[in-house]
């Protein structure tokens, strides 16, 4: 049985129910994250992956927001590995916090509701393809702005945007998409950040051009420092992904998932670049403990 946490329990997942007129799915004044945990079968050990991170950027969330939660960063880890262990998943886990307006009221405002938090888990493997290379297309959806709706809160209501890109993208035959600021400049995906290499530079958008500050961003930015790749953080143009030499995806969903295609453009050579895999080597054995050097980026669920 899968458990979640509700109203300050460890409750079965059938039992975390909501009413209707609860204001965030009226209004999307609720604030979510999505945390991995996978599973080592030799280790036997399902490790959650940089959970403390996440929390940290959900209660940034929760300020832009104004969202006030009772549980410290430490109360939601361990009501994140007490629910994972009550449901004895021995599979890879995907995580999803929220915190939310909780009270049942009709006006348009942040102050004085009731906030909640909860935590549900589903079994989840690859989120998309990793091994295929990906086909994106750019969404003539822009992503939002900071002054509108801000992209640096991870705020339920703002997945509309992403919504609307993706589902037009994949009816136009594309596996997922790209976005870009109101000023024209790449952003990222639907729900990952995005990488390009460039005359073996590895290329990422700032966090002030309209994206997710990516937890992922920063692990393969330290993984790629370790490796010692150049690393380079500013904005991209749109016809530079027509030139780049390899691009991907990344994100807790995501992972690390390679681009070989843009606008019905071959990305370099047309096929997985040769940093791309060396970097989804890299972070494949770190999240899933086999490299002991990045072992504190990982809370073990079993004793
Ligand atoms: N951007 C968006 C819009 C996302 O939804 C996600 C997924 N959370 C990301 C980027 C990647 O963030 P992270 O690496 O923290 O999962």
């Amino acid at each position: 049985m899968s458990y979640a946490y509700f109203e300050g329990a460890v409750v079965p997942l059938e039992e975390a129910k909501v009413s209707i007129a609860t204001h965030a799915l009226n209004y999307g004044t609720g604030v979510f994250e999505g945390i991995r945990a996978y599973w080592n079968k030799e280790q036997k050990q399902l490790y959650v992956l940089k959970g403390p991170e996440h929390y940290v950027r959900m209660v940034q969330s929760c300020r832009i927001m104004k969202i006030h939660l009772q549980e410290s960063i430490d109360d939601m880890m361990n009501a994140t590995v007490e629910i994972l262990r009550r449901s004895g998943y021995q599979e890879d886990v995907y995580i999803r916090p929220l915190a939310y307006k909780a009270d049942p009221v009709i006006k348009v405002k942040l102050s004085g509701i009731r906030d909640a938090f909860a935590i549900f888990t589903v079994p989840l493997g690859d989120y998309l393809d990793v091994n295929k290379g990906l086909h994106l297309g750019i969404s003539p959806w822009r992503r939002l702005d900071d002054n509108a709706i801000p992209t640096r809160a991870k705020a339920t209501g703002s997945y509309i945007n992403a919504a609307l890109a993706v589902d037009d993208l994949i009816e136009s035959g594309f596996d997922d998409g790209i976005m870009l600021t109101q000023d024209g400049h790449v952003a990222e995906g639907t729900a990952a950040n995005l990488f390009m290499v460039r005359g073996g530079k590895l290329i990422t958008s700032p966090v002030t051009d309209a994206i997710l500050e990516g937890i992922t961003r920063s692990t393969l930015l330290e993984l790629a420092k370790d490796a010692g790749i150049n690393v380079e953080i500013r904005s991209i143009d749109r016809t530079e992904l027509y030139v780049a030499d390899e691009l991907f995806l990344c994100g807790t969903g995501v992972q690390v998932a390679p681009v070989t295609r843009v606008d019905h453009r071959p990305v370099g050579s047309g096929a997985a670049g040769e940093l791309t895999l060396q970097l989804q080597k890299l972070y494949f054995d770190a999240v899933r403990g086999n490299n002991p050097a990045y072992r504190h980026w990982l809370t073990p669920v079993y004793a």
